[in-house]
């Protein structure tokens, strides 16, 4: 499960993360509502996980700015403690380009939550800077293809071309690799085909709210659905 944030305005009715995020983080808002969306998907998960789903995971996005703050690791060690959700089942999602600025501080916080066992996830792989060098001196443990590379990857050779590398470079440093933004059982099949095991999107299932997520659990996604792949 990835945690997704939305903002429901009494007035404006939803606000995509996409008006919001941008003014939290240029006022600094986003370290509360960073807290916030950690303590609480924190919080869901161990529920889901007493619930009967134990091997349930959760990825929480991080912005660059939480990462630059001092008190991260003690905010996400805190909040484990607070929620009961064990470390291993916590993963946090950074882009490359708070791994790219590589300040001492940003490294000493990666390796620190490494140690307590949170896993560290690149979001968006692909569409940054690319510097390959970080994947093997930081504790990394999975990359998330970029949407823009899976939309046309069953049309687009370049597209598949990119994927494919990208697996492949995943697979020979250890790492698990997801594919993002997957709509089509054909995008699935080929993704497959590639040798990528990990994928996320319509497919599967639309953003849900909790509740009804308790529902996708249960029910399992339709076979039908996963039919072609
Ligand atoms: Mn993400």
């Amino acid at each position: 499960m990835e945690a997704l944030i939305r903002w429901r305005h009494p007035q404006r009715g939803m606000v995509a993360p996409s008006e919001f995020i941008p003014v939290a983080e240029e006022t600094g808002l986003i370290t509360p509502i960073g807290e916030w969306v950690l303590h609480g998907s924190c919080m869901q998960a161990r529920n889901w996980q007493i619930l009967g789903y134990p091997q349930l995971q959760v990825s929480v996005n991080c912005s660059a700015q939480q990462f630059r703050q001092e008190g991260l690791v003690d905010v996400v060690t805190r909040t484990l403690q607070q929620t009961g959700l064990p470390a291993s089942s916590l993963e946090l999602e950074i882009t490359e380009s708070v791994i790219v600025e590589h300040a001492e501080h940003v490294i000493a916080r990666l390796k620190a939550l490494d140690k307590i066992g949170v896993k560290l996830s690149i979001d968006d792989f692909g569409t940054g800077y690319s510097s390959l060098a970080y994947l093997k001196r930081f504790p990394i443990h999975e990359l998330k293809i970029d949407q823009s590379f899976v939309r046309d990857i069953g049309s687009d050779p370049d597209d598949a071309a990119i994927v494919s590398a990208i697996v492949a470079l995943a697979r020979s440093l250890g790492l698990r690799v997801v594919a993002e933004g997957v709509e089509t059982a054909e995008q699935l099949a080929f993704l497959k085909r590639l040798g990528c095991d990990w994928a996320q999107g319509y497919l599967f299932s639309r953003p849900l709210p909790a509740e009804e997520i308790e529902q996708l659990l249960h029910n399992g996604i339709p076979k039908a659905q996963l039919a072609r792949a």
